[in-house]
């Protein structure tokens, strides 16, 4: 949790007052499912217990001012200036109050005062955790009557059209959706979104979250080259999407690119396994994940050919140090590992990945037991 006493001083110092109210978002994990988004596909995330919370208060004014207490920072805008493409750190903020003004909702002068534990760019989505907390903060300041999944939507536009990051709705999603020991199960294409059990603790089960710290190279080309093989295969198949692929051997017949053949096993084979984890999950059988989360991985290191050395050795690491399963988690090439454990391992498990890492003379990883933790909403000024 971030600093709270600290979030609030920083909001007198810039406005002389005290805040209207605290809100928050937290950062996600993808439990599985991944580069299936946009094959209008499947995805199983779950929100984590790292946010981003945001002292806000309106103001008499047209200003929209914003801090940021990790960068230490302070931006000042007009909302008649609010256009897209003004970059910054501050743009994630600004393309939220933006998107909801475009949307026709009367949005004011705000000031926005915020701190985040999401590690940046670590791939557990601290830029939809400051969206979503300041669509949050922003519909309660304003009194809006906006559903759950139109504020996930308005964020989204906020990182597409201002920002200029063009994500799907996971992230975004959630951050808002996501209840406390669930999941989010997520049809792309309906956006029909669906709560999932998942009481780890209580059966006996932890979740380790891994950063290896690999840094993130050519990853805008491979993502663009990754989605455009789907789309060549799915014009082939004359299918809308390989979500529509119900046949695989018969699909992988009609492809005679051995690429293309690669590619759309991949995505197939991971929409059923979020299907089948979604039913396991339902049914209660937490455990029968794991060969799951193997199975990912493997299909996302030789068929979707998005892991890199790092990633590989911390799932093996994990996985004979005794994790029941693990798979790498994000877009690729870099970024976070989870590892399904029984309760208690997790932290002994990544201190074995840190040895690992070591000895292969890779940087240090950081990692933390991740628990199923609730949506966007307003903060009880105590904390709790
Ligand atoms: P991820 O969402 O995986 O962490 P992104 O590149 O999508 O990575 O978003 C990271 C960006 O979000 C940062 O570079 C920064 O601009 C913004 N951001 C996130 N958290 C904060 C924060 N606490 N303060 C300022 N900017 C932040
Ligand atoms: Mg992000």
């Amino acid at each position: 949790m971030p600093d709270l006493t600290a979030l609030t001083e920083r909001y007198r110092r810039a406005t002389g007052t005290e805040p209207d109210g605290l809100w928050f978002a937290p950062g996600r994990v993808n439990l599985i499912g991944e580069h299936t988004d946009y094959n209008d596909g499947f995805v199983l995330p779950f929100a984590l217990d790292r946010k981003a919370v945001i002292a806000a208060g309106r103001r008499d004014d047209s200003a929209l001012v914003m801090v940021s207490l990790e960068l230490d920072d302070e931006v000042t805008m007009d909302l008649a200036d609010l256009a897209p493409g003004s970059g910054g750190w501050a743009a994630y903020l600004a393309g939220v109050v933006w998107a909801l003004r475009q949307a026709g909702h009367q949005v004011g002068g705000t000031t926005i005062v915020m701190s985040s534990d999401v590690p940046l760019g670590a791939g557990l989505s601290s830029s939809a955790a400051i969206e979503c907390a300041a669509v949050a903060a922003l519909t309660d300041l304003y009194s809006l009557d906006i559903p759950k999944m139109d504020r996930a939507k308005l964020a989204r536009v906020a990182e597409n059209a201002y920002v200029g990051a063009p994500t799907g709705l996971l992230d975004q999603a959630a951050s808002t959706l996501c209840e406390a020991d669930a999941g989010l199960f997520l049809d792309c294409r309906t956006l029909e979104a669906q709560q999932v059990p998942l009481p780890m603790a209580e059966q006996g089960f932890e979740i380790l979250v891994l950063d290896t710290k690999t840094p993130h190279s050519h990853v805008d080309g491979e993502y663009g080259a990754r989605r455009a093989s789907c789309e060549e295969a799915a014009a082939v198949l004359g299918v809308p999407a390989l979500r529509d692929v119900t046949d695989l051997d018969d699909a992988l017949g009609q492809l005679a690119d051995e690429t293309h053949r690669k590619r759309v096993r991949h995505v197939v084979t991971e929409n059923q396994r979020v299907l089948e984890a979604f039913e396991l999950a339902k049914a209660g059988n937490l455990a029968a994940l794991a060969p799951l989360l193997d199975a990912s991985h493997v299909s996302m290191r030789d068929d979707y050919e998005i892991t890199v050395p790092t990633v590989d050795l911390a799932v093996e690491t994990a996985r004979s140090a005794g994790a029941l399963g693990a798979r790498m988690t994000g877009g690729g090439f870099g970024g976070c590992i989870i590892a399904l454990t029984r309760a208690g391992e997790a932290d002994r498990i990544g201190q074995e990945v840190a040895a690992a890492f070591a000895a292969a003379g890779y940087g240090a990883p950081e990692w933390f037991s991740a628990t199923p933790a609730p949506g966007a909403g307003r903060l009880d000024p105590t904390g709790a």
